[in-house]
């Protein structure tokens, strides 16, 4: 599997429930896993993530986000990632506030913020977005911890760019990668962006 020079492969999982589209599961990032030396992250949009934390772990996921709008308790989860040996990331859907997120910045690796609604590809950056990243990093920043704070949905050049400038620094892109004549000059032009603005 070519990487296209990307640092982290991210991975969508969706159940059916939790958004409507369902896509793949542990099988089949087991399956992957020995094709790339990247780190794969792991996006679960599943109505209960902590139930399936072991599976993704030992599927040969290294960083596992869940959403705060799951039914699983987020400090529990939290837990059951860092003991299965992964990196812990929350994830927050546009309607939810950056405020949500606070009570857990003593335990969580990273932050992400959804730039679409989760669930479908293709979609197009919200830009009213961008305050929650502000908030996200300066509080981030207070507790000196290193917490990094991820976008996703709709990043291209130019909105890789309002992100970055906001204080995110982990960028998914799939669309974006993925309909470019040439997938790592796209990357690079996408690294460029964020790391320029
Ligand atoms: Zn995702």
């Amino acid at each position: 599997m070519e990487d296209a020079g990307a640092d982290w492969l991210h991975i969508d999982v969706m159940d059916g429930l939790f958004v409507p589209n369902l896509t793949l599961g542990a099988p089949v990032i087991k399956c992957l896993r020995p094709s790339s030396k990247l780190p794969f992250d792991v996006h679960l949009m599943i109505e209960n993530p902590i139930r399936y934390i072991g599976d993704f772990a030992r599927a040969g996921a290294d960083i596992i986000s869940f959403h705060l709008e799951a039914k699983s308790d987020p400090r529990e989860t939290i837990d059951a990632i860092h003991a299965a040996g992964c990196r812990a990331a929350v994830a927050i859907k546009p309607n939810t506030c950056a405020r949500a997120v606070l009570p857990l910045l003593d335990v969580v690796d990273m932050i992400l913020v959804m730039t679409v609604e989760p669930g479908f590809g293709g979609q197009k950056f919200m830009a009213d977005m961008m305050h929650k990243i502000t908030r996200l990093r300066k509080a981030c920043d207070e507790t000196g911890r290193e917490i990094d704070i991820q976008v996703d949905g709709g990043i291209t050049p130019e909105t890789i760019a309002v992100a970055a400038q906001a204080g995110a620094n982990v960028f998914v892109a799939g669309s974006a990668v993925f309909s470019a004549p040439d997938a790592a000059e796209m990357v690079r032009q996408l690294r460029t962006a964020a790391s320029d603005a």
